[in-house]
């Protein structure tokens, strides 16, 4: 059988959840201002597995929901990776977490201008989205994140 990363669309009070779903890679479709029918909307026309917290989509049947259990961010994360297998799915740090847009290597001198002085002094790699424009690079929150992807891959043995 043929194996397609699945896309997932996450409901409107989960929003750490879908951060970390685009660190590690995956198509999320997320916003805050959502409603429940454009929940249901998006998810049918573009074939998403609708994660929330939320029992009552259940009632939906032609929408594919899955009940996150946990209150904890991180919790909830553990519990998509390991139901839908996704620890030979990662593609860390490809993906926009703000907006789900793809990110690409950036020359420096491209994006001098936008940079804090303290930045531009200390880093020299730098990515970029191809969507929203917004600049990444290997700072203190970088080392977090990539702390949390190496959490992510022993949760397929545990
Ligand atoms: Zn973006």
């Amino acid at each position: 059988m043929e194996t397609v990363k699945p896309l997932f669309i996450v409901d409107v009070h989960l929003g750490k959840l879908a951060r970390n779903l685009r660190l590690l890679g995956f198509d999320i479709v997320y916003s805050n201002a959502f409603t429940q029918a454009e929940l249901i909307a998006l998810a049918l026309e573009q074939n998403r597995i609708l994660l929330s917290r939320y029992t009552g989509f259940a009632k939906y049947p032609a929408v594919v929901s899955f009940i996150i259990q946990s209150e904890d961010p991180t919790e909830q994360l553990k519990q998509v990776v390991q139901h839908f297998h996704l620890t030979s799915k990662l593609n860390p740090f490809s993906r926009c977490m703000v907006c789900n847009g793809m990110v690409q290597s950036v020359q420096k001198e491209n994006i001098q201008g936008q940079l804090l002085s303290n930045t531009s002094k200390y880093y020299n790699e730098f990515w970029q989205c191809a969507t929203c424009k917004r600049i990444y690079w290997n700072g203190p929150h970088y080392n977090r994140m990539l702390a949390l992807v190496e959490k992510v891959k022993q949760w397929s043995y545990s």
